[in-house]
């Protein structure tokens, strides 16, 4: 068992249960949107920011983070005390959902535009110059949500999977001076004992870790087997991330009956909780602005919340351009009340 420090406002934000994450997205690899999230997350005070595992997503966060401490300290409007979240990365250990883009088949495509209206992150476009469309697909916006493939009339869109080797991604964010790791194992949960003896000297030099554990992947028995071997094997200061449709945030749906949207990820915590492990819980999966409010009625103890798609979603028009007053005004207003959603619903003091 590990013993990770606790010092700080992370651990804070998990002990009176206001934590916040934001999901920038493990397979989410655009460095200016990256940037521009962490910037203005970091602003509206989220605790962690999670990432995908890619040196240059790392350092484009730690830009984000930076502009706006240094933007904090010079704007009145930043009275409250701003502290730096902690950068977080995800990293898969076997087949997982959240590793995974898009490929398109451009022999295939007729450049319908159907996947250009659904897709949460604009990661298509269609250009049209004298009547002649040119398709063009930004990769490194694709986050895996899985939507578009089912809207393209010619199967012209395919899921790949993102591989990685855990222990070299892991050394790699180290290197770069991550504190903070999320771990992800899709089905297969006993791949954490497999590989646990060759990373937990790496895992010893973290502040944080998380381990997520989804609902459509783990059946209710290996839920609890799960949480039991992450807490056996990680100890006590662990985040057990409940996840319920992993990057269902970006659905057309999304945030419109909230109240409903959060079923899953808490009907995991119930199950961790039952088990009765020091842990941290935290949702994810679909959750809004009224996860907290959704986390109070239902009475478990739920340490925090963290976004991703919705947040995304709801900031993607603001994102290219956030220095503008304009954009700032409203990406701002946006994530300050995703993060203070705690506050406003009166859930956590
Ligand atoms: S809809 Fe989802 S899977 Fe399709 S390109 Fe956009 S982010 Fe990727
Ligand atoms: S939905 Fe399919 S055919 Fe239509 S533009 Fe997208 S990839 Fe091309």
């Amino acid at each position: 068992m590990l013993t990770l420090k606790k010092e700080n406002h992370v651990f804070e934000a998990l002990g009176n249960k206001s934590f916040f994450k934001l999901i920038c997205g493990a397979s989410f690899t655009d460095n200016v949107l990256v940037e521009n999230l962490s910037f203005i997350f970091t602003l509206a005070g989220a605790h962690v920011i999670d990432l995908a595992p890619h040196a240059d997503i790392v350092i484009a966060a730690k830009n984000g983070v930076e502009k706006a401490i240094e933007f904090g300290k010079k704007d009145k409007r930043f009275k409250y005390n701003l502290k730096p979240p902690l950068l977080m990365a995800s990293i898969q250990l076997d087949l997982d959902p959240h590793f995974r883009k898009v490929e398109v088949d451009r022999n295939l495509c007729d450049v319908c535009g159907a996947c250009v209206k659904v897709c949460p992150t604009e990661a298509f476009k269609i250009n049209e110059n004298e009547g002649v469309k040119d398709f063009i697909y930004n990769k490194e916006r694709c986050y895996g949500c899985g939507i578009c493939p089912s809207y393209c009339h010619v199967k012209a869109l395919n899921m790949t999977e993102v591989k990685m080797d855990p222990y070299n991604t892991l050394n790699d964010m180290l290197l770069l001076g991550l504190k903070s790791i999320e771990f992800h194992f899709g089905k297969n949960y006993l791949r954490i004992r497999e590989i646990w003896d060759k990373i937990k000297d790496l895992v010893k030099k973290l502040e944080l870790v998380s381990f997520s554990l989804g609902s459509g992947l783990l059946s209710d028995i290996e839920i609890k087997d799960a949480a039991r071997l992450c807490f056996e094997l990680a100890g006590s200061n662990i985040i057990l991330q409940c996840d319920g449709i992993p990057m269902s945030g970006g659905r057309s749906n999304a945030g419109k009956n909230g109240h409903n949207n959060d079923e899953l990820s808490l009907h995991v915590a119930k199950l961790i909780e039952e088990e009765k492990m020091p842990v941290y819980l935290q949702i994810a999966g679909g959750t809004t602005e009224f996860s907290f409010d959704n986390v109070k009625n239902s009475g478990l103890p739920v340490n925090g919340i963290a976004v991703g798609s919705y947040a995304r979603k709801l900031l993607i028009p603001y994102l290219n351009d956030i220095y503008s007053d304009q954009n700032f005004s409203s990406a701002f207003r946006i994530a300050r009340s995703l993060v203070q959603s705690s506050a406003v619903s009166g859930n956590y003091n």
